[in-house]
């Protein structure tokens, strides 16, 4: 067997650029001019597009291996179903080249635009590339191709560029397109209308371009938004180019219809939990405005203006905002975690529901909010009914406060209790934990979370009869459980604290 092993032919896997034959590697020439055998995928129609590319570069007397695929998007009666149908089909091409493998041929697999990069040599090379000497030759993909068509830089400085199959489930889509800067859509044709939609849905149409059968014969692009759907075959692609150098609104062309104020919220912390819309709407922002200290945490963007401020008078910082988009900017103002919870959507709410801001388009984007945040960490505290005060006595008389634990305490709520203290304000947790002890337990668990999220997280679970309020500043929340909430010590040493779904009879 050992001669055998060193007279076995080398498999390649050899990718052959986006359709222009001048857009091969020298490698790729060279290997494919030198092999036994060339193998290439094609439909039924046996039309081999990679074939058509590599064609000046076959010899005589080389071996062909057209690898037909027996289903393409249609259906399959194998018993399998489509994937049953793949599944064997590959077995079997593998099988094929694995004889001529054997039989001492060097076997050069062809692939259109590069073969890592959603081609079908992929899964011959996962059948062969351990029993055979394999080499794998990069090629341009569509993705370059098309960008270089268009003449359109495709991703600058710090963005991101996210590659989507069309065949992504349209909510997906949206998701993906919303949170991206660049994209490049491949596998269009029948997923065309679906692509159309979430480009839409995202707010990204009118940046997208189409490109379809870049560099070869009958090539053509075009703004997505302006192609017949009918007419979109699978060899094209959507892209989304840099956003980088774009003009940006100015005050002298923006239309006075064009304005708004979205409210966004940022989660309690980092990127982790920012959501794709959220991240959107901060990308495609001509302003963003709110407390420093959030605003800190979106990246800075060219072209885009901040107005930081305190966190003080969340009137004015509300009237700024729709002063800004009167004038035809796209602003958003940030909150951190939810924008509903404590925080600014009420403010721009109320402003834009009084003159002279009536007319200005508001909408709010969620985010999780801290108490969830902290939830999760501890365990499920909030597993069951929960209330949600603020100890802040800011806004609201402290006798109003103290009665609405008192209600929630005697109503047998786990609590959730936002800005429980701050530098200047250190009386209300030792305030509201004796209020809450007229109901409740001293051993009932009290979750004290800080910073949930970020640098500086910290959660830990005291009971309330020793609950100190020097533990506890403005970045802190505190989570107090009901009768019913038990903390319980796991096998590692960790302490979870959950509140049952079930609640005892009365
Ligand atoms: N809109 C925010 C709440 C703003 S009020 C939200 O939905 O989360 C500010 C209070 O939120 C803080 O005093 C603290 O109680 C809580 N908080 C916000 N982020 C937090 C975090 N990462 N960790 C712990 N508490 C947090």
């Amino acid at each position: 067997m050992t001669d055998r092993q060193h007279s076995v032919g080398r498999l390649y896997g050899v990718g052959l650029g986006p359709g222009d034959p001048d857009l091969m590697t020298v490698r790729a020439a060279e290997l494919i001019g030198k092999a036994d055998v060339v193998a290439y995928h094609s439909a039924r129609h046996g039309r081999s597009i990679a074939r058509s590319i590599a064609a000046r570069y076959l010899r005589e007397g080389q071996l062909e291996e057209p690898l037909v695929y027996p289903v393409t998007t249609e259906t399959t009666d194998h018993p399998g179903g489509y994937r049953g149908a793949m599944d064997e089909f590959y077995a079997e091409a593998a099988a094929r080249l694995a004889a001529h493998l054997d039989a001492g041929r060097d076997v050069v697999v062809l692939a259109e635009g590069d073969p890592m990069f959603y081609g079908s040599y992929m899964h011959m090379h996962k059948r062969l590339a351990d029993r055979y000497p394999t080499e794998v030759v990069p090629g341009v993909t569509s993705v370059s191709a098309a960008a270089a068509r268009l003449g359109r830089p495709l991703v600058e400085a710090e963005e991101v560029l996210t590659i989507l199959p069309g065949t992504l489930p349209e909510e997906e889509l949206t998701a993906r397109l919303a949170a991206t800067d660049s994209a490049a859509i491949l596998k269009l044709g029948r997923t065309f209308p679906t692509v159309r939609r979430a480009l839409e849905r995202s707010g990204r149409l009118a940046e997208a371009q189409f490109v379809e059968r870049a560099t070869m014969a009958g090539e053509r692009t075009a703004p997505l938004a302006e192609v017949d759907p009918e007419s979109v075959p699978y060899f094209s692609l959507a892209v989304l180019p840099s956003r980088i150098g774009l003009p940006a609104a100015t005050e002298d062309d923006a239309r006075a219809d064009r304005g708004s104020v979205v409210v966004v919220g940022l989660g309690p912390a980092g990127p982790l939990w920012l959501t794709p819309e959220a991240r959107g709407e901060l990308a495609a922002a001509d302003d963003l405005v709110g407390y420093t200290t959030y605003l800190n945490r979106v990246p800075v963007r060219a072209g885009q203006r901040r107005h930081g401020s305190d966190n003080k008078v969340e009137a004015e910082r509300a009237e700024f905002a729709l002063d800004l988009a009167r004038r035809g900017r796209r602003v958003a103002v940030v909150s951190s975690g939810d924008p509903g919870v404590f925080a600014m959507a009420t403010a721009v709410l109320e402003a834009a529901c009084a003159d002279p801001y009536r007319e200005v388009p508001v909408r709010i984007v969620p985010g999780m909010t801290a108490a969830h945040a902290a939830a999760s960490r501890a365990g499920a505290p909030l597993g069951h009914d929960y209330a949600v005060v603020s100890l802040s006595d800011r806004l609201k008389p402290w006798a109003v406060v103290a009665e609405r634990l008192r209600a929630a305490a005697a109503a047998d709520l786990v609590l959730a209790l936002y800005n429980p203290g701050s530098r200047s304000r250190t009386t209300q947790v030792g305030l509201a934990r004796d209020v809450l002890l007229e109901h409740r337990a001293p051993d009932t668990p009290v979750v004290l979370a800080r910073d949930v999220g970020g640098p500086e997280e910290r959660v830990r679970t005291v009971r309330l009869g020793e609950l100190d309020p020097a533990e506890v500043d403005m970045r802190t929340i505190l989570l107090v459980g009901s009768s019913q909430t038990r903390a319980v010590r796991r096998a590692d040493g960790s302490e979870v604290v959950w509140t049952p779904r079930r609640y005892p009879e009365s």
